[in-house]
C-alpha cells in the first residue's frame, strides 16, 4: 500500500514597501495581518521584506521573492506622488517599461470617489487609474489608490495600498479568496486571557497540552501581565475540538482565566457583575482612575459601574470616602485598615453594591523597609460577602506597578463574586497578606495571615 501523498501549502512572501516603514517611524502592522490571515487561509509564509521607497529595491525584492513563493503580497507605493514606485516596479518587471494604460474602471471609480466628496480631482490623482498592460486591477472601495494583480514567473503578485483600512478589505474580498487553496485545512482559533499566573506556571498547569506538535496546538504569549492562551484545530470538526480543549484548558488554568473570547480583564468583571446583579464604583489612589478607565472602555459599561473617586491625598480620602483621620494616622494610607474602609465608603456614597479600592506606594520614591516601592493594598467591599483587603508588593517600574494594581484589583474582584481564590504570581508562599470581614461593615472579626 502507498502512503498517502502530503500535500504542500501553497508558499507566500510578504512585502512591505515604504521609507517609513525601513526607518521605523511606522510600524509594518500590515505585515503581521497578512501573515495571519494567510496562514489561517492555508498557504505557508515563507518570508517578510521591508524596502524603501526605491524603484530598484522593489524590483529586486519582487524577483527574487517570486523566484521562492508562489503567492507574493506587498503593501504601499500605490498612491498618486513621485515616490509611489510600486506600479512602476512592476512594470518593469512584466513589461519592461511599456507605456501604462488607463484602466477604464478604476478611472471610473476615481471619478465617482472624488464627485461622491464634492472634491475636485488634482491631474497628479490619474496616476492611480493607469496599470501595466499585462496586470489587472483590484478595486479599492476605501480610498483611491487601486491593487494591481499580476503574474511573475509563475508567482501570483498582489501589490495592495499601504493605509491598513484600504489594505484590509481587499485581502479579504478580493486576495484571500483567490489564493485560497482548494480543499484547504479548516482552521478554528480559541484564545483565553489569564491573569496572576506566570507563563511558566501556566504551562505547568496545562501540563501535556502544551507538548509540541500536540493536535489541538495549545501555546501562550504574554502582554502586559496577561498571559493569553491559545488553542489552535486543524482539520475535520476544526470548531468542536478547538471548544472541547478550550473547555479543558480553562478547567485546568482556573481561576486565574477571565475569558474564552476576545475579552479583556475588565469585560470579564463587567459580565460577572451584569450575571449577580451587581453595580460598581472604585475609590483609587495610586492607579488614579486607571480602574475606572479600564471599565469605562468596555462599550456599554454604564449598566453596571457607577463611577468612582480618585482619592490621592489623605484629605480627599477622609471627605469624599468618609475614612477616619485617625485611622490613617494609626495605620497609615498605605494599609488595609484604610482601603477597606475606602470600599465601604466608596459602596455607601455611591450606592453601588461592589466597590473597589486601591491605596499603594508606586514609586519610584516614598517606599519604606516595611512599605517598600510596589507596596499596593487593594480592598473590595460587597454588600452581600463583606469587606477584603489583601497585600500585593508588584515589581517594576512606576507604570508597571500602577497597572499591575489596577488589574489585579479587577481579579481579585471577578473571583470574589465568583467565590474563587488562588495565589498571585507576585506573592511568595507565606508572603501573603489579607483581612476579610463578614457582610456587614461594622462585624469586626478581621483576620490577618501573613
Ligand atoms: P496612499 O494612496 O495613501 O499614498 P500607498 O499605497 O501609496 O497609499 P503608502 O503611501 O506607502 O501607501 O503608505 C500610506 C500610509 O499607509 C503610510 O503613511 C502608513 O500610515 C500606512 N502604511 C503603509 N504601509 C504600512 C504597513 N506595512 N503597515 C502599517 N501601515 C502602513
Amino acid at each position: 500500500m502507498t502512503a498517502p501523498q502530503q500535500i504542500q501549502p501553497p508558499t507566500a512572501c510578504i512585502l512591505s514597501i515604504g521609507d517609513e516603514l525601513v526607518l521605523g517611524t511606522t510600524l509594518d502592522t500590515n505585515g503581521r495581518v497578512l501573515s495571519i490571515a494567510l496562514r489561517e487561509a492555508g498557504l505557508d509564509v515563507i518570508e517578510h521584506r521591508t524596502v524603501r521607497d526605491d524603484r530598484v529595491a522593489i524590483v529586486d525584492a519582487l524577483q527574487s521573492l517570486a523566484s521562492i513563493a508562489s503567492v507574493i503580497i506587498s503593501t504601499g507605493g500605490l498612491g498618486p506622488t513621485d515616490d509611489d514606485l510600486t506600479r512602476d516596479a512592476l512594470n518593469e518587471i512584466i513589461d519592461h517599461n511599456a507605456l501604462q494604460i488607463e484602466d477604464a474602471l478604476a478611472r471610473a471609480d476615481l471619478d465617482t470617489w472624488f464627485a461622491g466628496r464634492g472634491r475636485t480631482m488634482a491631474a497628479i490623482n490619474l496616476r492611480q487609474a493607469m496599470r501595466p498592460r499585462s496586470a489587472n486591477i483590484i478595486r479599492n472601495r476605501e480610498g483611491t489608490a487601486p491593487g494591481l494583480v499580476a503574474t511573475i514567473g509563475t508567482c501570483r503578485v498582489y501589490c495592495l495600498p499601504g493605509p491598513p483600512r484600504e489594505m484590509i478589505p481587499m485581502l479579504e474580498s478580493d486576495v484571500l479568496p483567490a489564493v485560497r487553496p482548494a480543499g484547504a485545512l479548516m482552521i478554528a482559533k480559541r484564545t483565553l486571557g489569564s491573569f496572576g499566573i506566570g507563563e511558566s506556571a501556566l504551562a505547568e498547569l496545562l501540563g501535556e497540552r502544551m507538548t509540541r506538535g500536540r493536535e489541538p496546538a495549545v501555546g501562550t504569549t504574554a502582554s502586559g501581565s496577561v498571559v493569553s492562551l491559545q488553542v489552535v484545530a486543524r482539520g475535520a470538526d476544526a470548531s468542536a475540538r478547538a471548544d472541547a480543549e478550550m473547555t479543558a484548558c480553562m478547567a485546568a488554568v482556573a481561576p486565574y482565566g477571565f475569558a474564552a473570547v476576545d475579552a479583556s480583564l475588565a469585560s470579564s468583571l463587567l459580565m460577572e457583575c451584569r450575571a449577580r446583579g451587581r453595580t460598581l464604583a472604585v475609590a483609587e489612589s495610586c492607579t488614579g482612575g486607571l480602574i475606572g478607565s479600564m471599565l469605562t472602555a468596555v462599550p456599554g459599561s454604564s449598566d453596571v459601574f457607577h463611577g468612582g473617586w480618585i482619592t490621592y491625598s489623605n484629605a480627599m480620602k477622609e471627605a469624599h470616602l468618609g475614612v477616619s483621620p485617625q485611622l490613617i494616622a494609626q495605620h497609615g494610607a498605605v494599609s488595609q485598615e484604610t482601603v477597606m474602609a475606602m470600599a465601604e465608603g466608596a459602596c455607601a456614597r455611591s450606592g453601588a453594591s461592589l466597590a473597589i479600592s486601591v491605596s499603594g506606594v508606586a514609586g519610584p520614591g516614598g517606599g519604606t523597609a516595611e512599605k517598600p516601592v510596589g507596596t499596593v493594598w487593594i480592598g473590595l467591599h460587597d454588600t452581600q460577602l463583606g469587606t477584603r483587603a489583601r497585600r500585593f508588593v508588584f515589581p517594576g517600574e512606576r507604570d508597571i506597578v500602577r497597572d499591575r494594581a489596577a488589574k489585579t484589583a479587577l481579579q481579585l474582584a471577578r473571583w470574589m463574586l465568583r467565590g474563587e481564590d488562588a495565589s498571585m504570581i507576585w506573592e511568595r508562599a507565606g508572603e501573603r497578606a489579607d483581612a476579610h470581614t463578614g457582610a456587614r461593615a461594622d462585624v469586626q472579626h478581621s483576620k490577618r495571615t501573613s
